[in-house]
């Protein structure tokens, strides 16, 4: 949930709730379905655990009762088959050349994953190169690859991109704003497309903005990954992260200095940098493969019946988890994300009932967002509903409750034409915009649309203010605050009878007219010229028959 900065209030009034589009029953429908599905009887919605037959049919009598049909070729499942690999036996990482010799921990030196699923894996005497930020992005004119075979090498990358620490959103990076090149998954991407060994990127804590002990933690472990037919051979051998010091001692055994080669990698014109050096490290591979599924229903149009709106949002959550004092163990996941299910559902009803519209409309209730994505990665990497045909889409992730706010921020910022329909509506409710708050941390590339914008898709992803109609900024900043604090992915993230469900339903209404919007028009928004998603779509929609 969102922080946005301070402006003005709007100089409209704000609407009263009767002006909301949606009917008054969806408030009754989302309290339902979230005090259903984050009850204890659902044990906090684990994937691909025993509760998880119960949860999809409480999804999937939802969806029934509010007139969808089963999207996935007659079924309302797509099931989703996942693949779980943890390194054990990781030997240090061994550098030589130049006439050095050295060695870093696992864990306090270097950590590594394989995304391939095979027994084990072994870098031996690959060349390390230093590729910058590790971006190639041709509509920009940058390539840190430039003029280099990566075959058998591997690739040492900075963390996020060339111009984060700027004060403002301009540059050929957007200054501050993060950018899907500042990501570490494209960074590793684009490392395997350069058909690199392995890829290390180099942990710095600002624009990293956490400390090694997240990048430690959440490295070494057990790794979810979608299945895919090729194994995931793709992919580089190993992908991982090296401590700054690390890239510093590494750097000046081959004669250079990482604060110039740094400051080198943020000028245009930037050539890869072979170091001299070979790097050996490796660890066998414990494989488990599993699967969870995605709930599918839609609402087929009346006119151009294979034309497809999307409404997604996340049903998994965490399970059993750390207890908390007063020992519940059970991560209930009520507003991360039985709220967007509940939306889901009251948006499936308030569809049906207002009538279909002449685009098809989708509701998709994805699985393992918290696991990295993992449903929405596979339904956009093997679409039920082509992706061509698929005009775009609204995400639900986490609506908090509390009472309506005077002004919306678009997540990601201004990236497409979905931005005018997103003022448009604003501006009928009377309500203001403000700049995302802490756009340096990409949300916009964190939850489920991101797996459909990154292959074209154009995605809505906005955000309520804290700035409330009563109480003000300070009342918001305290309510986001408290569910920051002390719910957040807890045991105590859980529905209360008591909640104040007016800005959910102030924002399930704009998602509600917008989708309705699409769903009833025949135009296509793209991304905008210049944005990191424009070539993907005009790829796939130069490819397209009788789609966009
Ligand atoms: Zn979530």
């Amino acid at each position: 949930m969102p922080k946005g900065t301070a402006l003005p209030p709007p100089e409209r009034p704000v609407a009263d709730e009767t002006a909301d589009a949606l009917p008054s029953k969806a408030r009754a429908i989302m309290a339902e379905v979230t005090a259903t599905l984050s009850s204890d009887a659902l044990e906090g919605r684990a994937p691909s655990t025993a509760i998880e037959p119960k949860v999809l049919d409480a999804i999937i009598t939802r969806f029934k009762a509010a007139g969808l049909q089963p999207g996935n070729h007659g079924e309302w499942l797509q099931e989703v088959p996942t693949v779980e690999i943890t390194a054990t036996d990781p030997t240090p990482m061994a550098v030589t050349g130049k006439g050095t010799s050295q060695t870093f921990g696992y864990g306090d030196g270097y950590v590594a994953a394989s995304y391939r699923v095979v027994p084990e894996t072994r870098i031996a005497d690959s060349e390390l190169v230093f590729v910058g930020y590790g971006i190639n992005a041709p509509e920009l004119g940058w390539n840190d690859y430039a003029g280099i075979d990566m075959k058998g090498k591997t690739a040492v990358i900075l963390v996020n991109d060339p111009d984060y620490a700027a004060q403002t959103e301009d540059g050929l990076f957007k200054g501050r704003r993060m950018t899907y090149y500042g990501r570490w998954t494209y960074k590793f991407e684009e490392a395997a497309r350069q058909g690199a060994d392995a890829a290390l990127i180099v942990h710095d804590t600002f624009p990293a903005a956490y400390g090694w002990n997240v990048v430690n933690s959440s490295w070494t472990g057990a790794q979810y990954y979608v299945q895919t037919p090729d194994d995931g051979a793709s992919a580089t051998k190993a992908n991982g992260w090296i401590q700054k010091a690390v890239a510093e001692t590494l750097l000046k055994s081959a004669g250079q200095d990482l604060s110039a080669l740094s400051e080198a990698a943020r000028r245009p014109g930037f050539k890869p940098v072979p170091l001299g050096l070979k790097v050996r490290f490796g660890f066998d591979n414990t494989v488990r493969k599993s699967s969870s599924h995605n709930v599918v229903g839609v609402l087929p149009g009346t006119e151009r019946p294979d034309e497809y709106v999307l409404y997604t949002g996340h049903w998994d959550h965490l399970g059993h988890c750390t207890p908390d004092a007063s020992g519940d163990d059970i991560c209930n996941g009520a507003v991360d994300n039985a709220t967007g299910i509940g939306a889901l559902t009251a948006l499936a009803n308030a569809n049906v009932e207002a009538g279909a519209t002449a685009r098809s409309q989708v509701f998709l209730a994805v699985t393992l967002e918290e696991s990295g994505l993992l449903g929405s990665e596979y339904y956009a990497a093997n679409p039920v509903f082509p992706l061509d045909h698929t005009v775009g889409g609204v995400n639900m992730d986490a609506l908090l409750p509390g009472p309506r706010a005077r002004s919306f921020a678009m997540v990601g910022g201004d990236k497409s034409d979905l931005t005018a329909l997103f003022r448009a509506a604003l501006a009928d409710e009377g309500l203001g915009e403000v700049p995302e708050d802490h756009s340096e941390r990409g949300s916009y590339y964190r939850s489920d649309h991101f797996s459909f914008a990154k292959r074209g898709v154009p995605m809505f992803n906005f955000e309520r203010s804290t700035d409330l109609v009563e109480g003000g900024r300070a009342a918001g900043d305290a309510l986001s605050e408290d569910y920051v604090t002390n719910r957040y992915h807890a045991p105590s993230d859980e529905y209360s009878a008591d909640w104040n469900w007016d800005g959910i339903v102030q924002e399930v209404s704009l998602f509600y007219r917008l989708g309705r919007d699409l769903a009833d028009s025949d135009s296509w928004p793209n991304w905008h010229e210049d944005d990191e998603f424009r070539a993907v779509r005009d790829k796939a929609c130069a490819a397209s028959q009788g789609g966009c």
